[in-house]
């Protein structure tokens, strides 16, 4: 933990499209601040699969304000690395294919944004914090001393996933094709700039980083730097 005495704590937003290192990058510049660090991407992914396990889907393709009655009683909360939905932990589950293919609807509905952000807002409230996603610079956070947009080539994005793929089944299993996890990510960044709702777009103050050709390293480096001479002049 590298928090200076007299340093303010701040708030720092990372946004981008999908596989564009945010949570790696995040976790990591969370860990040497002493931050805590937020994955809203994990709390929108925790809602779809509410939805998927009370076999709501079509429903609420037909009637989307009735998914007020599915997130009124929810809670999630962060431990570590892990995800709390209503007291199960959730974490490998939200992962699942079935749940990437239907989040951008699930978070596209108004209801559900409203009350992910108020959590959200919630969780900044102390300060200190890391949150990764696609509207925290611009409406979750929009006076978050730091933003930053992450990018990188749909190509890179999804070898990117198909290494994580393989790292979390390494005898092999169903492996989706590459070619298959591009186009996914694709329609998935496209569905999620283009809805109605805090659609994914960077802050004009958002610094706009392009880690295709970075390592992880340096993409950490270039926001921990950054975090420190804000934590410096907000002092
Ligand atoms: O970050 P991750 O890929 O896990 O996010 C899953 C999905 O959650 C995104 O594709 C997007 O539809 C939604 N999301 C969002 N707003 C956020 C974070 C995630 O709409 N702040």
């Amino acid at each position: 933990m590298k928090q200076e005495k007299g340093t303010k704590r701040i708030i720092i937003a990372i946004d981008g499209p999908a596989a564009s290192g945010k949570s790696t990058t995040a976790r990591r510049v969370a860990q040497q601040l002493g931050y805590i660090y937020i994955d809203t991407g994990a709390m929108y992914r925790s809602v779809t699969l509410k939805v998927l396990q009370l076999g709501l889907l079509d429903h609420l393709r037909r009637s989307p304000e009735s998914v007020s009655d599915v997130i009124k009683d929810i809670s999630i909360r962060f431990e570590g690395d892990r995800v709390f939905l209503n007291d199960s932990d959730v974490t490998a589950e939200i992962r699942d294919n079935r749940v990437s293919r239907e989040v951008s609807f699930i978070s596209s509905l108004k209801h559900v944004r409203d009350r992910l952000r108020e959590m959200q807002q919630e969780f900044g409230r102390q300060r200190g914090v890391v949150m990764d996603g696609r509207d925290i610079g611009t409406v979750v956070f929009p006076d978050a001393e730091l933003k930053i947009f992450l990018v990188a080539d749909s190509r890179e994005r999804a070898k990117r996933r198909y290494a994580e793929l393989i790292a979390k089944c390494p005898d092999g299993g169903e492996l989706p094709d590459l070619d298959v996890l591009e186009d996914e990510i694709i329609k998935r960044d496209r569905a999620d700039a283009e809805r109605e709702h805090a659609p994914l777009t960077k802050h004009v103050d958002a610094f706009e980083i392009d880690t295709s050709d970075l390592t992880i390293d340096r993409q950490v480096d270039i926001v921990y730097n950054l975090a420190l001479d804000l934590q410096k002049d907000c002092r």
